[in-house]
């Protein structure tokens, strides 16, 4: 499901900052070469996770669910000259092709790159972030979010992709695991008191959450 007029989503992307040729590349390559390449987060999005880097300026990334590392270099693009970007995927099938565009892309000593289950590698984390991209499995969305939200600094974010779900949020009755667990998490942060959360309706819906200075 397309969001916004082909058309003007066309325009949007022609006066946004281009994609660099490594990310190009990653996009072109993970459609032809990589299973459900749908799932990577693109031009317009990828330019959306960088501009939010770039405004936060953060020394510490988390992100849950790296696929082909589009989304992460995207984020690094903005981390701080010691920032640091640890970046979680269960996926081990992807390792080597994800480690060479890391290694490609300058950032290569600020990505912490972990393969594994994240709910396992989060709990071993003894770090705070300024910003956590949660992108992995929705069933698990909630169970990131609790998680995490202890160490994430105060005034810094958590970004929750796909909260759109394709507009199957909508189906209040759904039988669908996923679709459940998206709406689950979207009305949870809504009464979650400690925060000042922003769904911005981009590509598939992304949650901004800023963690109030209680
Ligand atoms: N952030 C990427 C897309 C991530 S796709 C981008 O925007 O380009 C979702 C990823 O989550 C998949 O690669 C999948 O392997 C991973 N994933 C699913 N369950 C996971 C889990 N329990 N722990 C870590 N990663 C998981
Ligand atoms: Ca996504």
């Amino acid at each position: 499901m397309e969001f916004l007029d082909e058309k003007l989503s066309r325009y949007a992307e022609m006066h946004t900052f281009p994609e660099s040729g490594l990310l190009a590349r990653i996009n072109r390559e993970t459609f032809s070469e990589v299973l459900m390449p749908r799932m990577l987060s693109g031009h317009l999005q990828g330019r959306i996770l960088s501009t939010f880097s770039r405004m936060i300026k953060p020394k510490r990334i988390l992100e849950i669910g790296t696929y082909t590392g589009y989304s992460t270099i995207c984020l690094a693009e903005g981390l701080l000259q010691d920032g640091k970007i640890i970046t979680i995927d269960i996926n081990q099938e992807l390792e080597v092709r994800v480690r060479k565009y890391f290694k490609e892309s300058g950032f290569d000593d600020k990505i912490d790159f972990r393969i594994g289950n994240a709910l396992e590698i989060i709990e071993e984390l003894d770090e705070k972030f300024d910003i956590v991209f949660i992108d992995a499995d929705k069933e698990n969305y909630t169970n990131y979010y609790h998680l995490v939200f202890e160490k994430v600094n105060h005034e810094g974010f958590i970004v929750a992709d796909n909260v759109l779900w394709s507009g199957k949020v909508l189906d209040e009755n759904t039988a669908d695991p996923e679709t459940a667990a998206i709406i689950e998490f979207n009305d949870q942060i809504l009464k979650d008191k400690r925060v000042h959360p922003v769904l911005m309706p981009v590509r598939d819906g992304l949650m901004v959450i800023q963690k109030l200075n209680k």
